[in-house]
């Protein structure tokens, strides 16, 4: 993505627009999103002239605080290795940080800004009580022992620990932070601070705090998500082809979830390139492959008969109804976009955070294609968090039916939320300008409420 290729946006932004860029210059991503932003709610400010006096963009563009520091540990091989971690605490104005860690050597400060920003108006859209943060760090567990994971996440979390807390800043999962991380990083909070604060980290294992469907909430609520879009026009995923990217918590749970309500998910892919199964991907031997095996997504085909591994290419060139990207940002382009466009996609629910550029939006849009933004479309893995903080909160466990349960009627009320906000605004079934616009009323009026902090 260039800048210089994204649609102008309203005069009465633009100036926010163009402080974030001179303020974040090297910053890319973040602009992205904060122009994808600004792009939708000048409306929103025309109808509330309040949110305009009190200066609620300019606040909300500038994170509440940003942390960056060293993270030294020794690699198996006796040697000193540094890598840089970041938790970017956007806005707490609606309840403690919540959000996500990331591991993948990818990471910098863009990164981790653009999906905190999102962030924010995804957790006000599930309706809950929580703020907006992400954090993570460069580090590449891939190829590393368990040992040195455990290390690594010791020494992250003693600089983090003192800028969390369950009233405070709460982490989870995102790329390359599972149960086993999460483990490793709440242990090492429990040893530091001498207390077994629950609520402080979320996607815990179930067997110590966690809560059940915290692992299939992303996946899952994709594709409800997904299912509700259909549900407007009186149809539904079952009977559908699906194209999913990923091969991670996100893809898996959103293959077993589209199977469950009677599509067939055909795809599956990580960086190397994506696999095709007529048949419907194997959940299991996904699983198998992917996350106990930890091997690349080619060993998948061949372990499965009728399976293929493409190459280098990813899995937007099939013909399918409804594709659900769920690798990670910027994975799915203009040319992706009208190749999918091409092949009849009627459907996209976005699992990941911003997988679609701006340009592949635009294409989706003009060509009437049911198009459910991440903030909107992967809301359910946050929502669950929230749902995990209640449980830890009340020292309770929910059980897995009632949980999904939950999750179905929080994806039903974000989708809604996103859905009627579009028509007040009027762009029906634009669900980015739904999505962005219910988000930011959301965060605006309690940021009005709450003076100028
Ligand atoms: N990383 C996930 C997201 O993007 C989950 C965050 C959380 O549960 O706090 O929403």
């Amino acid at each position: 993505m260039s800048t210089s290729t994204l649609v102008a946006l309203p005069a009465a932004v633009q100036p926010v627009y163009d402080t974030v860029v001179a303020r974040n210059p090297h910053e890319p991503e973040f602009q992205q999103a904060v122009h994808e932003v600004l792009g939708s709610i000048a409306p929103v400010l025309e109808r509330h002239p309040k949110f305009v006096e009190a200066g609620v963009l300019e606040r909300m563009v500038e994170p509440e605080r940003q942390i960056m520091f060293r993270v030294p540990w020794v690699d198996d091989a006796g040697r000193l290795q540094v890598n840089r971690g970041f938790r970017v605490q956007f806005s707490s104005v609606l309840g403690p940080y919540k959000g996500g860690l990331r591991f993948h050597p990818s990471v910098n400060l863009s990164i981790i800004k653009f999906l905190g920003f999102e962030q924010i108006f995804k957790n006000a859209l599930t309706g809950q009580g929580i703020g907006g943060a992400k954090g993570g760090s460069d580090f590449d567990p891939r190829g590393r022992s368990e040992a040195e994971i455990m290390r690594f996440c010791q020494s992250f979390m003693n600089e983090l620990y003192r800028h969390l807390g369950e009233h405070t800043d709460v982490p989870a999962g995102d790329i390359g932070v599972g149960a086993r991380e999460i483990g490793f990083l709440f242990g090492q909070y429990r040893k530091i601070t001498n207390r077994h604060e629950s609520g402080m980290f979320t996607g815990k294992g179930v067997q110590w705090g966690g809560a059940e469907v915290r692992t299939e909430a992303t996946g899952y609520g994709a594709v409800f998500f997904a299912d509700e879009m259909l549900g407007v026009h009186g149809d539904s995923l079952a009977g559908k082809r699906v194209a999913v990217s990923g091969s991670g918590n996100v893809a898996i749970y959103a293959i077993s979830k589209a199977h469950q309500l009677g599509a067939t998910a055909v795809t599956a892919s990580d960086s190397s390139g994506f696999v095709v199964d007529e048949a419907g991907i194997d959940v299991d031997l996904l699983r198998q492959v992917k996350e106990v095996d930890r091997l690349r997504i080619s060993a998948y085909a061949s372990q499965r008969p009728g399976a293929r591994f493409v190459e280098g290419a990813r899995p937007w060139e099939m013909p399918v109804d409804v594709a659900i990207p769920s690798a990670t940002q910027n994975e799915l382009d203009e040319s992706d976009a009208r190749a999918l466009v091409a092949n009849g996609v009627r459907v996209v629910s976005e699992g990941a955070n911003m997988p679609s550029t701006p340009e592949a939006v635009a294409v989706f849009q003009a060509a009437g294609v049911l198009f459910g933004p991440g903030k909107a479309a992967n809301a359910g893995g946050v929502a669950t968090s929230a749902l995990e903080m209640s449980q830890n909160a009340a020292r309770q466990r929910w059980s897995f039916d009632d949980s999904e349960a939950r999750l179905r009627e929080i994806m039903r009320g974000v989708h809604a939320s996103a859905f009627e906000a579009a028509e007040r605004y009027g762009r029906p079934g634009d669900y980015v300008v739904g999505a962005n616009s219910a988000g930011f009323e959301r965060v605006a009026h309690a940021m009005v409420a709450q003076g100028v902090i």
